[in-house]
């Protein structure tokens, strides 16, 4: 298992990412709400200043990086240019919108934040039932594959307007919606720890990996003597052990970093930073060994869990697409801990009794 989280205020850094995520929300939130109701508004009072607010709005449409599909047909939409958009920060800046930009990572911070207030501070644990983040790609792009034999890049189209911000791929009740994003954030903390979604199913983050390896993207570096006291392990939502990367190789390169900077702000003697500079310096303990992110379970239940993970996946991107993916995956993995952790406790009731 691996260790206990010890949470800290957020310092100077953080506060600016939470305002960021905040700030991002509220406007997400009253974009969907406005792009919905404010069309009704228009042909109520056909006004010149509301018709251009409410078409700039309707022309926005959806903020995800499910445009990578869009950009993959040709659909030229704004959930297309979000996506282009998300890429390029990728090319400059590392994983920093999976930090900073991405409306689930405020949500799960949200729900970090709830549970501390309740005094439950779940422990991070690692799974290698991570890797079906891989098979949340497959319902996502089978429609791509299917558009590519069947129709070619024939219906290609430039229409920023042309996508809606709440698609179908989403419930489309209140209530199937709050169902939704509590199974993916307070189902999924509660039973595998901070980011776990971000870890466990979101197939993008793999996705976003592949630009880790650019050698000018800034990092996480060690520019002062570290004092070897675990808080920035402690403290990174990510599992990562940043105190063996920096103590080996003055940076972090694990492609799980998000760039949250979490490290940078709790470390006491201020030895991290966030930089593009290129390492020169020697290493403090180039003779460490590596460290992993052990699972917490093994290998026969991590094999369950990402079965069980498919098969939930499966079972909704089925009968849906797209995103519902995600729930079932997220129920499967949720389900998969329970199954396991009831087989564990009838096993130790078993062996308590005593032999007749
Ligand atoms: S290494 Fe630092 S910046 Fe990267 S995810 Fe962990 S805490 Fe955040
Ligand atoms: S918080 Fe700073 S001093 Fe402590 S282990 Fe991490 S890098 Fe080293």
């Amino acid at each position: 298992m691996s260790k206990p989280i010890r949470r800290r205020r957020p310092g100077t850094l953080n506060r600016a990412r939470l305002g960021v995520l905040m700030a991002l929300c509220t406007v997400l939130g009253f974009h969907v709400w406005a792009w919905y109701h404010l069309g009704d508004r228009r042909l109520d009072n056909g006004g010149v200043v509301a018709g251009v607010a409410v078409d700039a709005w309707h022309a926005v449409g959806k903020f995800s990086f499910s445009g990578l599909a869009s950009v993959l047909v040709g659909h030229f939409n704004m959930a297309a240019v979000f996506c282009l958009a998300v890429i390029a920060s990728l090319l400059l800046y590392g994983r920093l919108f999976c930090g900073w930009f991405c409306k689930l990572s405020a949500f799960q911070e949200l729900t970090e934040a709830i549970y501390a207030r309740i005094g439950f501070r779940p422990e991070l644990v690692h799974t290698r039932a991570r890797m079906v983040r891989m098979f949340a790609f497959v319902p996502y792009f089978l429609p791509v594959l299917y558009v590519w034999a069947e129709k070619g890049l024939s219906t290609a189209y430039f229409n920023l307007g042309a996508v809606q911000p709440w698609t179908p791929d989403l419930p489309s009740t209140v209530i199937g919606s709050l169902f939704y994003f509590a199974v993916i954030t307070f189902g999924l903390t509660a039973l595998f720890g901070r980011r776990a979604f971000c870890r466990l199913v979101c197939p993008f983050a793999l996705f976003f990996q592949l630009f880790e390896k650019l050698p000018w993207i800034p990092r996480i570096q060690q520019t002062g003597r570290c004092i070897r006291c675990d808080v920035c392990d402690q403290a990174c939502p990510m599992g990562i052990s940043v105190q063996n990367e920096v103590l080996r190789q003055r940076v972090v390169t694990d492609p799980e970093c998000i760039r949250c900077m979490i490290c940078v702000d709790v470390c006491p003697v201020k030895a991290l930073k966030y930089t593009a500079r290129p390492v020169t310096e020697p290493a403090q303990a180039p003779q460490l060994a590596p460290t992993f992110r052990e699972s917490a379970f093994p290998i026969g239940v991590d094999m369950f869990l990402a079965s069980a993970a498919v098969i939930g996946g499966v079972g909704l991107a089925t009968r849906y697409t797209g995103f519902f993916v995600f729930l079932g995956m997220s129920l499967g993995l949720i389900a998969g801990v329970a199954a396991v952790g009831l087989v564990g406790l009838l096993t130790r009731a078993f062996a308590r009794r005593p032999a007749t």
